[in-house]
């Protein structure tokens, strides 16, 4: 039966999921990525409740074991920051972010309360020296984020015909969103990878095959792979998951993939690395160097 579930899924959307051919087209002036590495890899994580904070930091020790970054988006007026891992993470590398403020589905409703929850979201981007942002639910009005103090914005996704707002922003490279009334500009990240929620608790997949085949084509097009996924939803050491859980195993599996498969072949930032990156390059060919 879920299987049939997933099957209608992937017949279905064929054509526009995982793989959106039409996302694969470089920017102009292209100049490729950092030491020539034929991709990116940004690995990001949004923790919705304090149950997936506390598996933060077992998270950030199996990325570490196996050699990688990520970054943490956290909701602060959901539950209780911990400081403490804050201060760890940015103690071994890895990157904060605000993932909304309240994650009530509420932040995008009218001009003025966006206005009014910027202020409060650039409190905490200050506080917590971050650079990045990521709306709850991939809900995005690209003009308005131009009121937060971000560097860039990671709430798009190259194809997603299973969010709330659909279709994507066919692209799997960052792109600048400017605003030519303020002069204001941030770097917009895409995730380019199916979210783990999607994979494993909706279609009740038991690998990582659709991960593995995606990566090989965003590698083969040396375009940007960005994965989101969701410690709330990870079950580690050999439980038995619950209803919506899958197994942590997954995710290393496909860590240890990507080792084996892609060694040397690509280049491994933060998002706010890639961001920065980006923006250099774009400064660079504006300016015609
Ligand atoms: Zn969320």
């Amino acid at each position: 039966m879920r299987r049939k579930r997933a099957n209608l899924i992937l017949n279905r959307y064929e054509s526009v999921w995982p793989i959106d051919e039409i996302a694969g087209r470089k920017p102009d002036s292209w100049q490729g990525w950092p030491a020539s590495k034929k991709f990116a890899l940004v690995l990001t994580h949004d923790v919705e409740s304090a149950a997936g904070q506390d598996k933060v930091l077992d998270i950030m020790k199996m990325e570490r074991e196996l050699g990688f970054r990520s970054a943490f988006y956290f909701v602060p007026e959901a539950y209780e920051i911990s400081q403490h891992i804050l201060e760890e993470l940015h103690r071994n590398g890895f990157e904060t972010g605000l993932h909304g403020l309240k994650h009530d589905g509420k932040l995008y409703f009218s001009r003025s309360i966006f206005r009014r929850r910027a202020k409060q979201i650039n409190r905490y981007i200050a506080e917590w020296k971050a650079s990045g942002f990521r709306s709850p639910c991939m809900h995005h009005n690209l003009p308005w984020l131009h009121d937060l103090n971000v560097e860039y914005d990671a709430s798009t996704y190259d194809t997603d015909p299973f969010e709330p707002m659909g279709g994507g922003v066919k692209t799997i490279f960052p792109f600048i969103v400017g605003d030519t009334k303020t002069d204001r500009s941030f770097v917009e990240l895409p995730y380019t990878l199916p979210q783990d929620f999607l994979l494993f608790v909706l279609m009740q997949q038991t690998g990582i095959d659709i991960w593995q085949k995606k990566l090989e084509w965003i590698s083969r097009q040396e375009g940007m792979a960005l994965i989101i996924t969701h410690p709330d939803y990870m079950k580690f050491n050999n439980g038995t998951p619950g209803n919506e859980e899958y197994p942590a195993e997954y995710y290393r599996n496909f860590l240890e993939h990507i080792k084996k498969t892609y060694e040397d072949q690509y280049w491994q930032p933060t998002p706010g690395e890639v961001a920065r990156f980006w923006r250099e390059q774009n400064l660079k060919i504006k300016d015609g160097q």
